[in-house]
C-alpha cells in the first residue's frame, strides 16, 4: 500500500486538496488533529509536557491549553525542538498503527496531511510527497480571510518558520498548483489514478 504525503505552506490549500482525495474514498491521516488528540489523551505525554512547559499546559479541567503552549514555544527554536521531540514520535507511532489498519482493510493507498512534513521528519515514513503550491501573497490573503484570530504579522511569522516554497517544490514528487493557474480537481483525479495503479 502506497503512503503519500501531502504538504504545502499555510494557506496553500493542502486541507482542501486532501478533502478532494477523501471525497474519492482515500483514507486521509490529518497529522494536526491526530496530534491534538494524542496530546489530550496520552497520559505519559501529558506528564512530559507538564514537566517541560509548566502546569498551565493543561487547564484545570484537564484540556490542553494550546494558547499557553504556543506562547511558550513561539519563536524559541529550542522549545519548539523540545515540543516536537516529545510529540512527533507519538504521532509517528499512531500513524504506523493507522496505516496497518488501512492496509488490512485493503486500501490501495493512503494520504498523510501535514504542514511540517519535511521539518518533522515525517517524510521518512512516506513513499511519495505531493506539495500544494500557491504563491506567498495568495496564501497570506487566504489565511487572513480564513483565520479571524491571526494578524498579518502572525501569518508572516508562521510563513517564515516553514520551509521555503522553492525547497518544498524541489523535494516534492508531485505538485498540485492551487494558484488559480489551473483547475485543481483534474490534477487530483490524475494523481488518484496514478496512485491506484501503484
Ligand atoms: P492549508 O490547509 O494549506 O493551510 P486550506 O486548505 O485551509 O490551506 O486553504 C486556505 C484557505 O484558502 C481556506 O479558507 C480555503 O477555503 C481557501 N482556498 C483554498 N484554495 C482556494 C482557491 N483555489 N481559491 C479560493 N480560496 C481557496
Amino acid at each position: 500500500m502506497l503512503r503519500i504525503g501531502i504538504t504545502g505552506g499555510i494557506g496553500s490549500g493542502k486541507s482542501i486538496v486532501a478533502r478532494l482525495f477523501a471525497a474519492l474514498g482515500v483514507p486521509v491521516y490529518d497529522s494536526d488533529s491526530r496530534a491534538k488528540g494524542i496530546m489530550a489523551t496520552d497520559l505519559g505525554l501529558r506528564e512530559q509536557l507538564l514537566a517541560a512547559f509548566g502546569a498551565e499546559t493543561y487547564t484545570p479541567e484537564g484540556l490542553l491549553n494550546r494558547t499557553h503552549l504556543a506562547q511558550r514555544v513561539f519563536g524559541e527554536a529550542a522549545q519548539v525542538a523540545l515540543l516536537n521531540s516529545l510529540v512527533h514520535p507519538r504521532v509517528g507511532a499512531d500513524f504506523e498503527a493507522w496505516v496497518a489498519a488501512q492496509a488490512a482493510a485493503g486500501q490501495p493507498y493512503i494520504l498523510k496531511e501535514a504542514a511540517l512534513l519535511y521539518e518533522s521528519g515525517a517524510y521518512r515514513q512516506l513513499d511519495r510527497i505531493i506539495t500544494v503550491f500557491a504563491p506567498p501573497a495568495v496564501r497570506h490573503t487566504r489565511v487572513l480571510r480564513r483565520d479571524a484570530h491571526r494578524s498579518a504579522a502572525d501569518v508572516e511569522a508562521i510563513m517564515r518558520q516553514q520551509l521555503s516554497d522553492e525547497e518544498k517544490l524541489e523535494r516534492a514528487d508531485y505538485v498540485v498548483y492551487n494558484d488559480d493557474s489551473q483547475l485543481v480537481l483534474p490534477q487530483v483525479l490524475a494523481l488518484d489514478e496514478a496512485f491506484r495503479m501503484g
